[in-house]
């Protein structure tokens, strides 16, 4: 059986991973669009600070590939599925068939629909281009870098920028610190340590109104009480599914590529995983559940009808000598807080009518955080 997978990340690698320890004889090949093999994507916001260990950011050796017969074809950026004929069209290369195609495309970063987006200096970090990019623009030099989105992303970009010697703003519409992942307490906690940080001003509850520039460069992020002067913007304001090319071949698509919750699409003998999935009307947009859908698509592949089951993914976060953990629900019919100002730790749980764990917060001491995951009643993420 020929297996393509599309797409350089970690869903498409677990799937190969795993179709190879279950069947010795399939045919597996890795197409993605990047120039390197598949890293771990969320190490790219600490590699614009320092250079990691190639054990550290790749998930396997370039070896590991030829080792597992798994074919690794980078640079190539699919353009067109032909379902009637099962084939592929690149933008480079020749066209490829399959008998059973797995989309991992991943998904890109949404730029905000502002005047001065194109400009010069305006940049999101997703893939290993756009780290070498990035880290090109800092090597030349930047005074003032702006981020846009002060999401769990946009924060640990923050903190290598001012590593790096960047003056950084950090610009959040939400008039909450980390609305998704903290509550109203907590939020009040964290910040509190945050406003301590040299060279990092925070802004919460802002619009931005247009990306100020000159001669083509970007000279400024302008709210509506004026413009903030950036040499650099990086945005951080979430991200979309990479669903064009699915659509454009008739698979059905929404936010994500159309799946049921074994990852079929409405198209036969075509699956998708990752974050360019919507399962089941839900979109995921995080590691471990790319990684997870990953390993289902490899049995579904391979003819089994294994379904994804949604976790109940839990956020971490570790910048500034913070360290941060929340998982489940945030909200409950009551809650429990024990916090310490002197040692930086906070622990918040949340439980339900019937006096169930459905949510935490930590801050500070995480010792806690897997026993507590393990604990929480009802997964909420989707
Ligand atoms: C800086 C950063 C930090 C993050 N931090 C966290 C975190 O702390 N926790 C967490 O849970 N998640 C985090 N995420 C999100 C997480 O990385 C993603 O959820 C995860 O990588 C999704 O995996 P994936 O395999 O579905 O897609 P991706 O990792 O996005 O991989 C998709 C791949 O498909 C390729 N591709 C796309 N279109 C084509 C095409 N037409 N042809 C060929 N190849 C194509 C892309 O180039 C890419 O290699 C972070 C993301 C970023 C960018």
């Amino acid at each position: 059986m020929k297996i393509a997978i599309i797409g350089g990340g970690v869903a498409a690698f677990e799937a190969a991973k795993n179709i190879r320890t279950l069947s010795d004889d399939a045919e597996i090949t890795i197409y993605s669009r990047e120039a390197v093999p598949p890293y771990r994507r969320p190490a790219l916001s600490r590699m614009a600070a320092e250079e990691l260990a190639d054990a550290q950011f790749f998930i396997k050796p370039a070896a590991f590939y030829a080792e597992n017969r798994i074919g690794l074809e980078l640079g190539r950026t699919l353009r067109a599925i032909d379902p009637n004929t099962k084939t592929l069209t690149f933008d480079s290369g020749s066209p490829s068939t399959y008998d059973r195609l797995l989309l991992a495309t991943g998904s890109h970063c949404f730029y905000p629909p502002v005047p001065g987006m194109d400009l010069d200096g305006v940049m999101s970090l997703r893939e290993y281009a756009d780290l070498q990019k990035l880290r090109a623009r800092l090597d030349a030099g930047v005074k003032n870098a702006a981020v846009i989105g002060g999401g769990l992303l946009g924060l640990e970009l923050a903190q290598s920028l001012l590593e790096r010697g960047c003056l950084v703003t950090v610009f959040e519409g939400s008039p909450l610190l980390l609305p998704r992942n903290l509550d109203e307490e907590a939020a009040g906690f964290v910040l509190k340590k945050l406003g301590e940080i040299e060279n990092l001003t925070l802004r919460f509850g802002c619009r931005v109104e247009a990306i100020a520039g000159e001669a083509g460069k970007a000279t400024g992020v302008t709210l509506q009480d004026g413009t903030n002067e950036a040499d650099l913007v990086m945005v951080s304001a979430g991200v979309r599914s990479n669903i064009e090319v699915a659509a454009a071949a008739g698979i059905p698509c929404n936010r994500g590529i159309v799946t049921d919750r074994f990852l079929r699409t409405g198209i036969a003998d075509i699956y998708a995983a990752g974050d360019c999935a919507e399962v089941e009307g839900a979109s995921y947009g995080l590691y471990d559940a790319a990684r997870s859908m990953g390993t289902v698509a490899a049995h579904n592949l391979l003819g089994e009808e294994q379904p994804f089951v949604p976790q109940a993914y839990p956020a971490r976060l570790s910048v500034f000598g913070i360290k941060l953990f929340s998982a489940g629900k945030l909200a409950g019919a009551r809650s429990e807080t024990t916090q310490d100002a002197a040692t930086g730790t906070f622990q918040k749980r949340f439980y339900d009518e019937a006096d169930r764990l459905v949510g935490c917060i930590l801050v500070g001491d995480l010792r806690e955080a897997v026993k507590l995951q393990s604990q929480i009643a009802v997964p909420t993420q989707g």
